[in-house]
């Protein structure tokens, strides 16, 4: 099946460029919906992003537990992050959950993670944060079920990036090309925020119109206007053999047999 190949090509892609810009570190995980079973996803088994082969992958469905029974591989224990945002989110194809530096300090302050940078409409208008101990008391902060995913997808409403209250992140993204990018911004924008707040006065913000045309003119994922950025990441985390490959099963799809 040749949707199903390039999704998982795909999310080799993603885990490794993900972890090459830092958006998650050992303990990050990424997932893809199933190309052609919404009620699925694609996730690696627990494994460091920076490790991801296809392999690795395994299918889990949207109760957060593995769609095959007969699979002995152990996921991620967060798994029900991914699980529940898809089972909200029909629009989201690509999940995220990260713990990088930039973004941390916004977890535990009022201070809202305004969009100030260009690129950064991606990560879309609103920033909520959402903390476990609201409605589950003292955890060990870990997203460990359905309930903890449930809570967290509810929080992250329509929006498509979530603070978790000293823990992380989660992004949401339509596909794998605008997750990274998605990520990519995310990194930039908090850094710049940090430095722009240090400087002192008043912050300028994108405008919710600035933002949405922001978004017209990301377009269409499948452009190569867009996709020529997934090339790059491909390339810059040392996994460009994977795009020949892709290509390959593109072509077929569009050949009708
Ligand atoms: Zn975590």
């Amino acid at each position: 099946m040749h949707e199903l190949e390039i999704a998982k090509i795909d999310l080799v892609i993603t885990n490794r460029a993900l972890a090459r810009i830092g958006a998650v570190d050992a303990y990050g995980h990424v997932s893809l919906r199933h190309p052609t079973d919404p009620t699925k996803f694609l996730l690696s088994r627990s494994l460091s992003p920076e490790l991801v082969e296809r392999e690795d992958i395994m299918t889990l469905g949207l109760d957060g537990e593995k769609a095959d029974r007969g699979d002995n591989r152990n996921p991620y224990l967060e798994r029900y992050i991914h699980a529940a945002v898809y089972a909200a989110r029909p629009d989201i194809g690509a999940v995220v959950h990260g713990h990088p530096q930039a973004v941390l300090p916004f977890t535990v302050t009022d201070t809202p993670m305004k969009i100030v940078y260009f690129g950064a409409n991606e990560m879309g208008a609103t920033v909520p944060n959402w903390d476990i101990h609201e409605e589950f008391g003292d955890t060990n902060m870990l997203i460990a079920n359905l309930d903890q995913g449930r809570s967290l997808a509810r929080k992250l409403g329509p929006n498509r990036t979530l603070l978790l209250a000293g823990h992380g992140f989660v992004g949401a993204a339509k596909s794998a090309i605008r997750l990274i990018r998605q990520c990519k911004a995310m990194l930039v924008n908090a850094q710049m925020l940090m430095d722009a707040m240090r400087l002192g006065g008043p912050i300028r913000e994108l405008t919710p119109g600035e933002i949405a045309a922001r978004d017209r003119e990301v377009g269409d994922e499948n452009s190569y206007a867009t996709f020529r950025g997934f090339e790059y990441e491909a390339k810059m985390a040392g996994r460009d053999d994977l795009l020949k490959e892709r290509a390959a099963h593109a072509k077929e799809i569009a050949t009708p047999a």
